[in-house]
């Protein structure tokens, strides 16, 4: 249900970052390359002759060949080590000045001037090794999920784990952690907020990698921090491998026809079909297949399996509480939530406890209407209830109804060209931003005219982006859909000019066409503008920092805006610039955006109990509740979850956290999409309905959102939005969004 969008960079790799030399680094500055060029000098090489050589692939200058990866990272590295001298030379002068006492006249206190404005300059200086890294770390990453050629693709591994090593030592270095200790900036009220919430998240970084621990402590936390990873990667790796995944043997002629022939056409074996029990095969059965007997053959095998999770899931939560334990906090729960809008784990249970009984006499109903289809199904036969592997069959049924739009006829209101072409007149309404296809320079593409380049200007500021566009599918790219950082945009200090932000957006779209036109089904539309969100939060941020700018924020906050931008895809307004008719012009008929809008809330709130028990697992398993080193307890807890908080039954036997792979990825954060989908909710219903989009725009997205990235505390922005008292607070300081706005737009409340 839910889909994989928003890809979040290293947090260890983004503590550590830019800004353009100060007077005391200009020295050390000049005997390293710049790794990108101003924005203007750039537009003047598109216009040279010789375009090829100084552009780059992905917009990194210097980056032509598989080979070129290496040297851009001693080059980073070397940016990054004089940079640390610098920084050495700082600490150093301060120790001698310190020795030669402060009663020396005035020459000596225009040094401590001096010394102590270099002390303070620690933050631009972290900043800027940080950008200087991701510049080449960041493309190494889009580069290994997107190149069609495997040697830039492993020489980009290569790249990103060369750098991520090198980043490890960084983390742990005394000195740099030392020096912004030193320089006391937190709480230094003449600085800006920015630099203090910089300083701040800088410091908490070192601390969270374990920098103030004893040596055995370090030893420990980073052996309980290198199984987690491992236990982590185990656990990915077998969801994909097929000796992992169970097979379902059909022998019965009636069962093997009862399966699309696409399915097990690569699997008959004479008169018998081997059907791999993995998540999307299943599902495509699960709600497909009429066959009952094949339905729950596939169900029990798919949610048995891959074995081998049972434990790679119990060494991974066991060595991710041990490592939280090292740093003082009480779970891996705990240790996350710290960073995070919510604050505490505990304000998250709230939430969804108090979301769940919200729903659930909805979602009761709801179920009786799935029960009630059973029972025709059967026809006077012998009633069954319904179990675990009938229900998406059911809802399949229901939602294939005449009063369900069909899927082909709407997309052909949402042509890609046309989809583009309305954006820029949409979102200069919305956002003041002008957009426009630009035009590739030689060398920048990554996979021929498959790419497509945007560029993103608010007329009468230099903020400016580039975002490209790498939609469709191919063998061996990143599956999912995903916005990806390549270069943060940021001011730069003493009025140097600005760092152009530039993304990509990467997605999977069935890319159906009708002559020559490319259409997006309606939930292509909305996924493409949640990433465009994204997108537009790089753009459109505007720090001095590029530690925090953009969608380098704490995770439950970073999607809310994003989530604000998928409403574009259901609004009136917005769709008479997005949604015409790809031949004829005409604008998505009104009655046809009310049956999008009906189906929708089908099943809505059992959609949400789905969400609330996945959400609440991912919590629980890394709370520390359970021993999670006895596979059985995990099973217990996760069937314990379901039944208490879903209709849909818990099957005996049966292990789907097996399969669950977002414990790995969020690690107890999964609960931000429900954030998220609540808060741009209340965001959606406060500033943009009632034609206020047309009447005057609405600026707020982009002068009280978009504009701070992740320089401020989520918590104010929100409430500068939505008003003081918006949030909700548990006992202990947990922070939690209020769920009336979501629960009544789906008519839940
Ligand atoms: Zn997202």
């Amino acid at each position: 249900m839910n889909r994989y969008r928003h890809r979040r960079f290293l947090r260890s790799l983004s503590s550590i970052s830019t800004s353009t030399s100060s007077p005391s680094s200009s020295s050390s500055s000049s005997s390293s390359s710049r790794l990108y060029r101003p924005q203007q000098e750039q537009t003047q090489l598109k216009r040279s002759a010789n375009d090829q050589k100084k552009s780059g692939l992905y917009g990194l200058v210097g980056l032509q060949a598989p080979r070129d990866f290496e040297r851009l990272a001693v080059d980073a590295i070397d940016r990054v080590n004089d940079i640390i001298s610098d920084i050495k030379r700082t600490q150093n002068e301060k120790v001698v000045q310190g020795c030669r006492g402060n009663a020396k006249g005035d020459v000596t206190v225009i040094k401590d001037k001096i010394g102590t404005w270099r002390e303070k300059n620690i933050v631009h200086q972290l900043d800027e090794i940080s950008d200087t890294i991701c510049a080449v770390v960041d493309v190494a990453e889009l580069c290994r999920n997107t190149h069609p050629d495997r040697e830039f693709v492993q020489a980009a591994e290569r790249t990103y784990l060369k750098l991520q090593n090198f980043v490890q030592t960084l983390n742990g270095n005394v000195h740099l952690y030392q020096s912004l200790i030193d320089a006391n900036l937190e709480e230094d009220e003449s600085r800006t907020e920015e630099l203090r919430r910089v300083a701040q998240t800088l410091r908490q970084d070192f601390e969270r990698g374990g920098i103030h621990l004893s040596d055995e402590e370090k030893k420990r936390l980073e052996a309980h921090s290198d199984d987690a990873l491992r236990h982590g990667f185990q656990f990915q790796q077998n969801l994909i491998d097929p000796l992992q995944i169970r097979q379902v043997e059909l022998k019965k002629r009636e069962e093997i026809e009862a399966i699309p022939t696409w399915i097990y056409s690569g699997g008959k074996k004479g008169n018998r079909a081997l059907i791999p029990a993995d998540h999307n095969t299943m599902n495509s059965i699960l709600r497909s297949c009429d066959n009952r007997e094949v339905r729950r053959q596939m169900y029990e095998a798919g949610n048995s399996s891959p074995e081998g999770n049972r434990l790679a899931l119990s060494n991974l939560l066991k060595s991710r509480n041990d490592a939280a334990e090292i740093l003082g906090f009480p779970s891996h729960a705990d240790f996350m939530t710290a960073s995070m809008l919510s604050k505490t784990p505990n304000g998250v249970k709230v939430f969804l406890n108090d979301l769940s009984s919200r729903v659930r006499d909805i979602a009761e109903c709801e179920f009786k209407m799935l029960e009630k289809l059973q029972k025709q199904i059967a026809n006077g036969g012998r009633e069954e209830k319904i179990r675990g592997w009938d229900v998406l069959h059911l809802m399949r049924q229901v939602r294939s109804k005449d009063d369900y739009p069909d899927i082909n006829t709407v997309a052909q209101y949402f042509s890609l060209d046309g989809v583009l072409k309305g954006m820029n007149e949409f979102f200069g309404k919305v956002l003041g931003v002008e957009i426009k296809v630009d035009s590739l320079i030689p060398g920048e593409s990554w996979c021929g005219e498959a790419i497509k380049k945007l560029r993103v200007i608010v007329p009468g500021t230099d903020i400016e982006g580039i975002i490209y566009l790498d939609l469709f599918p191919r063998q061996g790219k990143f599956p999912h859909a995903a916005h990806f950082v390549i270069r943060c945009g940021h001011r730069q200090k003493n009025g140097g000019s600005r760092q152009t932000a530039s993304v990509a957006l990467v997605c999977n779209f069935a890319a159906k066409s009708f002559s020559r036109e490319t259409l997006l089904t309606h939930q292509e539309l909305e996924t493409f503008l949640h990433e465009f969100g994204h997108a537009m939060h790089s753009v459109l941020s505007d720090t001095e920092f590029q530690h925090l700018s953009g969608t380098r924020g704490a995770m439950d906050y970073v999607e809310v805006p994003s989530h604000v931008f998928e409403y574009f895809a259901w609004d009136e307004n917005a769709l008479h610039f997005l949604g015409r008719h790809y031949r004829t012009g005409e604008v998505i008929p009104t009655a046809l955006l009310r049956k999008l809008k009906q189906s929708k809330r089908a099943f809505a709130a059992m959609d949400l109990q789905q969400q609330i028990v996945y959400a609440l697992l991912d919590l629980e398993l890394h709370s520390n509740r359970i021993n999670v080193e006895n596979p059985s307890e995990i099973s217990k807890l996760a069937s314990e979850i379901q039944s208490e908080h879903s209709f849909i039954p818990s099957e005996p036997g049966t292990s789907w956290e097996l399969r669950f792979g977002h414990t790995v990825g969020y690690g107890s954060s999964y609960y931000s999409y429900l954030y998220a989908k609540c808060l741009s909710a209340e965001i959606w219903h406060k500033e943009f309905t009632n034609d206020q989009i047309e009447r005057e725009g609405c600026s707020i997205l982009r002068d009280e959102m978009l504009k701070y990235g992740g320089s401020r505390d989520p918590a104010h922005i929100v409430e500068n939005v939505l008003g003081p008292n918006t949030l909700q607070e548990s006992f202990d300081g947990g922070v939690y969004p209020n769920s009336s706005h979501l629960l009544k737009e789906l008519h839940l409340a």
